[in-house]
């Protein structure tokens, strides 16, 4: 294991971890492992003073990993991250090991508890020694948004944006803004209110050819002669229909766009959305919302509420001037060991993953990545890397384990 100066920091979690295992003992343990230079305990780490301790040990101690045993990364990782930044480690250097939830909290046998704590935690420590500082990255937004359907959804969504001063084009494949069939006063009263905003453009007759580009930058290429449409946000809001079995199912041309979108869909053709109830309108690539039928048969009544919560969602995430964080445990593909055989491609939910039919072998887009790892996992010639979960990284967390 290369020698590193690496911090152990060991959290009573109040009465949570230290009334259950012997958090003295696996200090004194593990001080003894080369690389390790300080090994303590601590009351409550997340506590403010708890951070402030934390931040001044590792300038003190020029820390170059940290690991953290205490409750699950869920609730603290981002925390302990942050303090690991002001700090001036790389906060991809720290790693948690969860002796509250896996441990403290399932284990009853004090003396048990403190073996299986010390394993997590020797397996942390050789995990880090692996370890990469892994950089972060920010785009700058572009705020304007293109609603794709011209029907009482799009509209909606449209109108609540512009009086939020956003600039919108509405992408309508007929010729005439409307589609609600049933409710010709409202489809008029909407058009007429969009026709009157200089915030809304609207290009009818028209279909996207092809989008490209990501949350805060999507290209949406409009046909040979048209110029490109350069915006940060794109709600899909063209219909579905019913077909003879009274079934709902997506209009025509709807999973051309689907596709071009790269979007994940249900066995019906609608979007997959992030959460069913938390996040309805947002589908699993950032920056593309779904409204009104475009999510499934909906009420006139839900259509509206459902434009609303896409108006909201955006105007909240895309504000102007505002830079997006990339996601930096992305995952990356070897061009020389890809064989070209697109298995990532189809599992990327993301839409992350291209083909570069020059090359013959796949690419993941940094950007769209999320890191979920599943291409990694996928892939049968072991030609991609998820950044910060490498075979190596897993191997010596497992050998600390297993010791
Ligand atoms: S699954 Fe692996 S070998 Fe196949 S295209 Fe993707 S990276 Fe290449
Ligand atoms: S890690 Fe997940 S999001 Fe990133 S390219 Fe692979 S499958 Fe897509």
């Amino acid at each position: 294991m290369p020698s590193t100066r690496t911090g152990v920091f060991v959290c009573s979690c109040g009465p949570n971890i230290g009334e259950r295992i012997d958090i003295e003992k696996i200090a004194e343990e593990v001080s003894t492992i080369e690389g390790v230079v300080l090994a303590e305990t601590h009351g409550l780490l997340c506590s403010p003073d708890g951070k402030k301790y934390l931040a001044l040990k590792i300038t003190e101690n020029k820390l170059e990993r940290v690991v953290i045993a205490a409750c699950s990364p869920r609730e603290h990782e981002v925390t302990f991250m942050k303090v690991c930044e002001t700090a001036g480690l790389n906060p991809f250097m720290m790693q948690m090991a969860n002796i509250r939830e896996q441990v403290a909290w399932v284990t009853p046998d004090r003396e048990s508890a403190t073996v299986k704590a010390l394993k997590l935690v020797r397996g942390a420590i050789n995990r880090t020694s692996r370890h990469k500082p892994l950089a972060k990255t920010s785009i700058v937004c572009n705020p304007e948004v293109a609603v794709i359907g011209g029907g009482v959804a799009g509209m909606s969504a449209a109108l609540i944006l512009a009086d939020a001063d956003r600039m919108i084009t509405i992408i309508d494949r007929s010729s005439s803004l409307g589609g609600y069939k049933d409710n010709e006063k409202l489809v008029e009263y909407l058009a007429e209110r969009v026709a009157g905003r200089s915030e809304i453009t609207v290009i009818s007759e028209c279909e996207p050819e092809e989008i490209v580009g990501f949350f805060g930058n999507f290209i949406i290429k409009l046909g040979e002669d048209s110029d490109e449409l350069r915006v940060g946000s794109i709600v899909l809001a063209t219909g579905c229909t019913v077909d003879e079995s009274g079934r709902a199912v997506a209009a025509e041309g709807f999973s051309e766009i689907t596709e071009m979108l790269r979007i994940s869909t249900d066995e019906n053709g609608f979007p997959n959305r992030e959460h069913n109830s938390l996040a309805p309108v947002s589908t699993l690539i950032d920056g593309i919302y779904v409204t009104g039928c475009a999510g499934g048969l909906c009420s006139l009544k839900e259509t509206i509420s459902r434009s609303e919560a896409v108006a909201g969602t955006i105007l909240s995430s895309l504000i102007p001037g505002r830079q997006v964080e990339t996601e930096p445990r992305t995952s990356v593909i070897s061009e020389t060991l890809c064989r070209g055989c697109r298995t990532c491609l189809e599992v990327c939910g993301y839409g992350a993953i291209s083909f570069l039919e020059e090359k013959l072998v796949c690419t993941v887009n940094s950007v769209l990545c999320k890191g979920c790892g599943n291409c990694a996992s996928a892939c049968p010639s072991g030609a991609i890397k998820a950044q910060h979960f490498t075979p190596d990284q897993i191997r010596y967390q497992m050998a600390g384990l297993l010791r």
